[in-house]
């Protein structure tokens, strides 16, 4: 039986399911609107994993900065 690994483009979630005569739905909102996802790659996927990484960039850079701030507050502390 092959499983299929889908994404639901109405809420993002990620699943695999069987692909049986019914059409899947997905788990989390039962939205019919999935995307297959091909084993391996997919290019739509690929810019979905895109979007989401670049959203944790900017966040990654936030706390980065941050983390920055306080090792100059901590430099200036050591300084005196
Ligand atoms: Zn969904």
């Amino acid at each position: 039986m092959p499983l299929y690994d889908f994404q639901c483009l109405d809420c993002g979630e990620r699943f695999e399911a069987l692909v049986l005569k019914t059409a899947a739905s997905c788990p989390s909102c039962q939205s019919a609107r999935l995307e297959q996802l091909l084993s391996g790659f997919s290019v739509s996927s690929e810019s979905t994993r895109d979007s989401n990484l670049s959203a944790a960039k900017r966040k990654h850079a936030k706390v980065h900065r941050d983390y920055s701030m306080d090792m100059h507050n901590a430099e200036k502390n050591h300084h005196h």
